[in-house]
């Protein structure tokens, strides 16, 4: 059995994943519609009321907003941590008692076959996480919204088979950018996002750790090009004696389809 991973949403208008091993078929986050998630996932051949859980790294509306339906017409249980659900619980609606789960972060959980666990990280929402699943030996980290890298995280996401990380801005497209200045300086906060210059040098590190499949995620439309992003990560990777394509493979997962189903054996 394979643990598989597909980004079906990146970005700031809307994030969500998908990840199984075997029977147990999990979203992190769900953050469009509920008919889109269908409509995505229908394109793995998964039907929605198959999803064994939906994990959420915080309550900001790109993140939850299918949530509530997905729940409610599914019958899926939604696993969040207490702080989250008091920020979230006025967006979703009413969700049943017995799909009302709450982890606490730091501590491992089991969604079915797959070992959760929840770490926190620095960003301007009630008590947001990133996560590692690990299932038969292998682990796949996913961390956006992140607004610097802290030795916690990378601690938390080391040794991963395959990392979704976020490559959100161009720092100076962000600053010469038409953001207004509040927005900009939230971004650039340490609770913000995190730039393409600090993914590549947490890249670094991690190829210490045998991190060698990467993901980019959460890329800006407005702050950001595929090209530029690239661009940056590879050459500071190169600095550094690491060549992308021959010691670390990188990905780009897509705004607003879903990028391909990643298989680790
Ligand atoms: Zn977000
Ligand atoms: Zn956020």
């Amino acid at each position: 059995m394979e643990l598989d991973i597909c980004p079906l949403f990146s970005g700031s208008s809307g994030n969500s994943t998908y990840l199984s091993c075997g029977q147990t078929k999990i979203l992190i986050d769900a953050g469009v519609t509920c008919k889109r998630i269908v409509e995505a996932l229908s394109m793995l051949d998964v039907h929605a009321s198959e999803i064994s859980g939906i994990v959420i790294t915080h309550e900001h509306i790109d993140h939850i907003k299918g949530i509530g339906v997905l729940s409610r017409k599914y019958d899926i249980p939604i696993y969040a941590n207490e702080l989250t659900w008091d920020a979230m619980q006025r967006i979703v609606g009413p969700i049943s008692d017995k799909n009302m789960r709450v982890f606490q972060t730091g501590l491992d959980f089991f969604i079915k076959d797959v070992c959760v666990q929840p770490f926190s990280i620095p960003h301007d929402a009630a008590a947001p996480v990133g996560f590692s699943f690990n299932a038969k030996g292998k682990k796949v980290s996913i961390v956006t919204d992140l607004g610097y890298m802290t030795g916690d995280v990378l601690e938390a996401i080391s040794y991963s088979d395959l990392l979704i990380l976020e490559a959100n801005h161009d720092i100076d497209m962000l600053t010469a950018g038409r953001y207004p200045y509040h927005l900009k300086r939230r971004i650039l906060s340490t609770k913000g996002h995190l730039s393409n210059e600090a993914c590549a040098n947490a890249l670094v590190k991690l190829f210490k750790t045998n991190v060698k499949r990467v993901l980019l995620g959460h890329m800006s439309k407005e702050n950001n090009a595929v090209e530029i992003a690239f661009c940056t990560i590879k050459s500071i990777l190169d600095e550094n004696d690491i060549i992308e394509g021959k010691d670390i493979f990188i990905d780009i997962a897509l705004e607003d389809r879903a990028t391909g189903l990643y298989k680790i054996v």
